[in-house]
Formats: structure tokens, sequence, C-alpha cells
């Protein structure tokens, strides 16, 4: 059906509870009783929802594998005028969730679409608001890779990371991710791993590495449902290294990343004019 409409639809990003209904807000119950239909990762589990707040509303399929496909056609709709939102089975849409094609396509191809955020829930933030760690900066991981290799390198690169650090992870490679990142960021490193938040089952625990371990190996029920983990940054841990500025050692350790130790901290030495004895006793230290 074509609608007869000169103007184009808008596209609400609308996000949804991760877990706790009660989280829904008013706005996003309101965008999604007034549009034309909704694009949803699982129309099965969306319908739920939609059914417990009695709205009803076309839905379509819209998930990671027709998504190339879907965004075209959808595109296609809201540029004849239907109002459409995008959700996904849980929290913000786009934060690990499809919804990037679609709204790609429409922001650089047809500006005159409106693409409007409806905020809500987002599993990560809300990990990383109740953390305890550094929320002044942090880099979002989304999943690390299944395959060992890949992982491992990741979590190498993520070694010197000085903001906090946040992961998703499936509760059946927990044990082996904590164990990487034992082995590559040290015994010491404090985490906090956030579980099933806003469910029955809440659970945020925060402990270095070596104990977090412990701790789920005394009771793995604690290894089931969603988890997210906050990773602590990387901290400058010798009192001699106030002597070299963050943004000195900020050089030094974005070049170690790229370059031999050697050639790295001669760099580092040369730009800032400071002891290439005092970088060398920074990274010994800091390794
Ligand atoms: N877009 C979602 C959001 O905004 O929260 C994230 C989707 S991502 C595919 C799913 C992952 O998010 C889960 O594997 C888990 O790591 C995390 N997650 C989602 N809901 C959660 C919850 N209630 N408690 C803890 N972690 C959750």
């Amino acid at each position: 059906m074509k609608k007869n409409n000169t103007k184009s639809g808008n596209l609400y990003v609308v996000a949804t509870p991760i877990g706790n209904y009660d989280d829904f807000s008013k706005r996003a119950l309101i965008t999604l009783n007034k549009v034309d239909f909704i694009l949803a990762e699982d129309t099965r589990k969306t319908g739920l929802i939609l059914k417990y707040f009695n709205i009803k509303k076309k839905l379509y399929s819209y998930h990671e594998h027709n998504e190339k496909k879907n965004a075209k056609i959808f595109l296609e709709k809201i540029k004849q005028g239907y109002n459409t939102a995008l959700v996904s089975d849980s929290g913000t849409p786009l934060i690990n969730d499809p919804g990037y094609r679609i709204i790609k396509l429409c922001r650089k191809k047809y500006t005159n679409i409106k693409i409007i955020p409806i905020p809500g829930p987002c599993s990560a933030i809300s990990a990383l608001s109740v953390s305890g760690l550094p929320t002044n900066r942090f880099c979002y991981e989304g999943f690390l890779s299944y395959k060992k290799n890949k992982r491992i390198k990741r979590l190498q690169e993520l070694k010197t990371e000085y903001r906090t650090i946040i992961i998703y992870e499936s509760t059946h490679r927990l044990l082996k991710c904590l164990y990487d990142i034992k082995n590559i960021f040290g015994k010491n490193r404090y985490l906090v791993i956030a579980r099933e938040l806003t469910k029955k089952w809440e659970n945020i625990h925060g402990d270095n590495i070596s104990n977090l371990i412990k701790w789920f190996k005394l009771d793995l029920n604690k290894i089931k449902g969603e988890i997210i983990l906050i990773i602590s940054g990387y901290k400058i841990l010798s009192k001699k290294n106030l002597e070299l500025s963050p943004k000195i050692i900020k050089t030094l350790l974005n070049l170690i990343k790229e370059l031999p130790i050697k050639k790295a901290i001669d760099i580092t030495a040369n730009i800032y004019s400071v002891k290439r004895n005092l970088l060398y006793k920074f990274y010994i230290k800091n390794k």
C-alpha cells in the first residue's frame, strides 16, 4: 500500500527495557502507539511486550541477517511517508543491535527524513553507572571475539587502555574470558561484573580479577543470565612515574602498541626531551 503523502515519514529509534517493563518510558510507549509500523529485531519478543502494554501495531522483522535488504525496503516506506519505529530485543537499538544500515542510509542520502531518538535503558551505561569506576572517560568494546586468538589480541591491545572498559560477555564464555583477562591484565586488575540488571536476580559485584574468579567458582550459578564486565582502566602505579606527565605516558603507551619498546622510548624521549632511562623504568614497572 502506498501512502499518499508528499512528506517523508519519521524514523524513531526507540529504547526498550533491559528486563523490567516498568523502565519503558512514557514517550517510548506513545511513540510505538502512534507510528505506522515497527521494525523489530525479534517480532515474537517485541510482540509480547506490545501485548503487555496493549499496543496493537504491525511488526516487521529487522535483524542482522536481513538488515541489508530490509534497510532499503523500509527506507522506501519511510520516503513514502510512513512513520516508523525501530526497536531491538532490549535496550537501545544499534548498541550491539541492528539498525546501523537504515540510520546510515537515511542520514547520508535522505537528509529530509527525521531520525528521532527515544532514549531509555542501555545495559552498558546502566552497568557503568553503578560500577564505582571512573565514568568521565570510558570505552565500549561490545563483545570480544569468541575466537581465542582474536580475543587475546584485543585484550593485549586493551591492557594499557587507561579509560574504564565496558565489555559484553556471554555466560558460557565468561570464565574463559576472566582467565584471559587475568593472564593479560594481571591478577590485581579491578573489575565489576553486572549481572541480570533490572531483573529478579540482579547482582553487581566488584573485586580484583583473582578474587572474582574464586567467587564465581564457589557458585557456578552466578554465571547465568546476562552479564557485563566493567574493567578498571590502566593505572600508573609507581610514585616515580609522577615525574612523567600523563601526556608523555600516553604517547609512550600509544607508541608501544605499534613499535618495538626501544624505538617507542627513543621517539617519546625525543619529543618531550625526557630521559630514556625514566621512560624505560616506567615501562618495566608497569608492563
Ligand atoms: N542494545 C542492548 C542494550 O542497550 O543494552 C544490548 C544488546 S547486546 C546484543 C546483549 C548483551 O547486553 C548481553 O549479552 C549482555 O552482555 C548485555 N545485557 C543486556 N541486558 C542486560 C541486563 N539486563 N543485565 C546485564 N547485561 C545485559
